[in-house]
């Protein structure tokens, strides 16, 4: 399946169902390392989402993500707010007035929201945060020649950078605060991200 406006609201709507179902992993995971806010608030941030979705009706997948991006940056406080809410607006703009979009389209698209991250938070890879899911995630997608084995590859390079995350000492964030104490601790932000994949690669398999 191409990358659409509908496969990306599938995609989005998907997403917004795994912070629901997952808000209370993503509360315990804050909490050992965080303040214990990153599943109430992806939550809270992915029902406005769709609330303004479902109030408008976009004209393309850029215009799906954009609206996306404000609600998140609008009704999330911390880090993760403005973090999601530039990986989506970069990902929109890359998308913007596309009807479909090929492999090679979506991994750019990807990479410029893996800058907007970086740019944002500065975070390099080891940091212990979700640029560790996002870099082996969009490398894997690099390597793939057609968007099914992209999106498959992608989540499980995803779920290798979530696991990763766990002997790593934090460098970016709230947990950076608790310096050697952050280790034996997987990262709640490289955990939403990982379901972010997984949603994605639902929404475009059907
Ligand atoms: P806060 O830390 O403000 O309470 P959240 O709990 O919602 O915000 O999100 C925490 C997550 O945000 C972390 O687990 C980490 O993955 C991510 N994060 C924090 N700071 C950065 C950063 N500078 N760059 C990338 N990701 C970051
Ligand atoms: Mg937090």
């Amino acid at each position: 399946m191409p990358v659409t406006r509908d496969t990306v609201l599938d995609w989005m709507r998907r997403f917004a169902g795994e912070m629901e179902e997952h808000r209370a992993e993503l509360v315990r995971l804050d909490t050992a390392i965080g303040d214990g806010d990153h599943g109430t608030n992806m939550n809270r941030g992915m029902r406005k989402a769709l609330e303004r979705l479902d109030s408008a009706e976009q004209a393309d997948a850029g215009a799906v993500l954009k609206t996306v991006a404000m609600a998140l940056v609008s009704s999330v406080g911390g880090a993760a707010g403005p973090l999601y809410g530039t990986l989506f607006l970069q990902m929109g703009g890359a998308l913007a007035g596309r009807d479909e979009v090929d492999l090679a389209g979506y991994v750019e698209a990807w990479k410029k929201a893996l800058e907007g991250v970086q740019a944002r938070g500065k975070a390099e890879p080891g940091d212990k945060t979700m640029v560790d899911v996002l870099i082996p995630a969009v490398e894997a997608m690099e390597q793939a020649s057609d968007l099914d084995t992209a999106l498959g590859d992608a989540v499980e390079a995803a779920e290798r950078g979530m696991h990763a995350t766990t002997p790593m000492v934090a460098r970016k964030g709230r947990a950076s605060y608790l310096g050697e104490r952050s280790k034996d601790h997987q990262d709640p932000g490289a955990t939403s991200t990982y379901y972010l994949y997984r949603s994605a690669a639902e929404a475009l398999s059907g």
